[in-house]
């Protein structure tokens, strides 16, 4: 594991979550916000979808003492609903490219998923994509490449395996100068089903050979898809 005693020298991570109001937000806010504060540089990118910033989030993003910039995106009702999330984090990404850095990683951390923080560090030096593996996505234990010599030789899922790239959302990261191209790589809104990350990192690179592996070649996973049951109320 890499590890920075001068800051000024780590890239900085741009953490892209999408959220939306329900019960259980504030809870799954609060874990992601308490694994953050764990690592150093840090850009925490909230945008709500929603018409305005709530008290709530804006409460709960002050108290984490990350480094963040809060925004609020509505859905629009016209929307593809296959999807979510996907305008909130083409925001953010539209806004990480008006800040103008040449360095940097973003990463699209959705708010209801497991980090262990050593995942932060593992895609700090990501030089165009980086990857490793995510537990309970794809409908299987963990979902991801299979890296043999350095190599990645397949994919390991147990869903739409003819996805290019057969990965999750919270398996990637990537440099922040792919968002100086012009057009700007964006999350697709009219993507079938499922396939939103292979469509994006479609645009990012041709093939599994300039993926970066990650997490001791792919073999350890450090971030799970969990979903925080919906809370029955009396
Ligand atoms: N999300 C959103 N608006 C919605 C539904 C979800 O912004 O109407 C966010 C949500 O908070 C999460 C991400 O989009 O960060 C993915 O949503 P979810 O976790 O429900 O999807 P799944 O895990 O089932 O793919
Ligand atoms: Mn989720």
């Amino acid at each position: 594991m890499m590890s920075f005693p001068l800051g000024l020298l780590a890239d900085i991570i741009y953490v892209i979550t999408p959220t939306y109001y329900r019960s259980t937000q504030i809870g799954d806010l609060l874990r992601l916000a308490a694994t953050l504060r764990l690592v150093d540089n840090i850009h925490w990118i909230v945008v709500e979808d929603s018409n305005n910033i709530s008290s709530a989030v804006k409460k709960l993003v002050k108290d984490s003492t990350v480094n963040f910039t809060l925004l609020n995106y509505k859905t629009p009702p016209s929307a593809n609903r296959i999807h979510r999330g996907v305008h909130q984090r083409n925001f953010a990404l539209k806004t990480i490219r008006s800040f103008k850095v040449s360095r940097g990683v973003v990463y699209f951390a959705d708010d209801d998923n497991t980090y262990d923080k050593r995942i932060f560090n593992e895609m700090r030096n990501t030089q165009k994509v980086s990857i490793w593996p995510v537990g309970f996505a794809g409908g299987v234990d963990f979902e991801g490449p299979v890296v043999r010599n350095k190599k990645i030789v397949k994919w390991k899922t147990g869903f739409a395996r003819k996805r290019k790239f057969p990965t999750d959302m919270a398996s990637f990261a990537f440099n922040v100068t792919f968002l100086s191209k012009s057009p700007m790589p964006k999350i697709p809104d009219n993507a079938k089903h499922g396939h939103l990350e292979t469509d994006f990192l479609m645009q990012l690179i041709n093939s599994s050979d300039e993926l970066e592996s990650k997490a001791e070649d792919c073999s350890k996973v450090l971030v799970w898809h969990t979903k925080t049951m919906k809370q029955k109320l009396n």
